[in-house]
């Protein structure tokens, strides 16, 4: 179902968030030459928007948490001496000041705060009556529900320019990722929220500035509407998220190699892609009605185990069940991931029809 949210509809007179919005900037303001050697080159290659995180929520505490409200000082600088607009993270009601005080132009809201109704409230109150343009990053967790609230919360406070930042999510397991990007999440912002502009951060995603142009083709390649990407003069010796930053020249250089395609189908194209859909339908179909097929299997084994006392897990089944599935579908050409997710899918379904057989009278 469609969320229903006041937006300011993006036109060509509010080009704020227009497609294709690059936002860019270091990841931390870190010291005032800092700041402008970046901000200048960026300004020089056309960027609008330059982002600086003033408070910075590390993992570990004595990390670098942020030089504070002095940064607001610098970002002043380049916004008067580049015309660049300025953004910043806010966390609480505190930086929602300091940023108003200072006069920055966006706000955005961190992927941890995003997560917390309480401090999303909290700084909603803080923006009642108040112009500002928000950005809300997905919760470090990838419940889309979480997001969106976090959205509305923004917006039921009046604030009717704003944006989603996808980040990606944190897993206990190592990935290539730093944050796994579950690109199904924001494309389930985008259906219940169709007109809010989502801008992908490569950076975060990664965690490393050899990923960062794959997954912003992605971003373009699935009709998102932008790219925040973290920008330093000098990413080696950042003194945060050094590995992921890169210099304003590498970034231009990413950024003409973007291919922007087309996202309106035209007639002959819509025919094939047609034809090409309605054969994914029926196998989709298909897949189902072999599903129902075997949850029904799984079924008649519940009942011969519940009648034969006989738990309805067998690790040891389970495992060989699994290598197996592994080895026929690799062989197809399909990813290991996916197989595993799969079949643990499919699995679980499996126990939780047998567990209700298990239980029942
Ligand atoms: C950031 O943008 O610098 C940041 C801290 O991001 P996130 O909230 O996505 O971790
Ligand atoms: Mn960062």
């Amino acid at each position: 179902m469609v969320v229903d949210i006041d937006l300011e509809p993006v036109t060509a007179e509010s080009d704020l968030f227009q497609k294709p919005v690059y936002i860019a900037g270091p990841c931390s303001a870190e010291t005032e030459e800092q700041v402008m050697n970046t901000a200048v080159p960026l300004a020089a290659m056309g960027i609008k928007i330059f982002r600086a995180g003033i408070w910075k929520p590390r993992t570990r505490p004595n990390s670098f948490e942020g030089v504070g409200s002095v940064g607001l000082k610098w970002l002043q600088r380049v916004k008067k001496e580049t015309g660049m607009r300025v953004a910043i993270e806010v966390a609480n009601v505190k930086h929602v000041y300091e940023a108003l005080k200072y006069g920055v132009d966006i706000i955005w809201i961190g992927a941890r705060t995003s997560a917390n109704p309480f401090a999303v409230q909290d700084i909603a109150d803080s923006l009642r009556g108040v112009d500002i343009p928000v950005m809300v990053k997905n919760p470090i967790n990838p419940d889309v529900d979480l997001w969106i609230g976090a959205i509305e919360r923004i917006n039921n406070s009046g604030i009717r320019r704003m944006a989603a930042i996808h980040r990606g999510f944190s897993s206990y397991d190592r990935t290539l990722y730093r944050n796994v990007p579950q690109w199904q999440v924001p494309i389930e912002l985008r259906r219940r929220i169709p007109r809010i502009p989502i801008i992908t951060d490569p950076s975060h995603i990664c965690g490393n500035r050899e990923l960062l142009f794959d997954i912003s083709q992605k971003a373009m390649d699935l009709n998102f509407d932008g790219l925040i990407i973290e920008t330093h003069c000098n990413p080696d010796k950042a003194l945060s998220d050094a590995n992921q930053q890169v210099t304003p020249d590498a970034l231009g250089k990413l950024l003409n190699r973007l291919i922007i395609r087309d996202p309106e189908i035209k007639e002959e194209l819509m025919l094939t892609l047609a034809a090409l859909r309605d054969q994914i339908d029926k196998m989709d179909d298909r897949i189902i009605n072999i599903l129902e097929e075997r949850m029904k299997v799984a079924d008649q084994i519940g009942e011969y185990k519940k009648v034969n006392n006989i738990t309805i897990l067998q690790t040891k089944r389970w495992d060989d069940m699994l290598k197996n599935r592994l080895q026929l579908g690799t062989r197809k050409g399909l990813s290991e991931e996916f197989i595993i997710r799969l079949f643990r899918s499919i699995h679980q379904e499996s126990i939780n029809h047998q567990t209700r057989i298990m239980n029942e009278e």
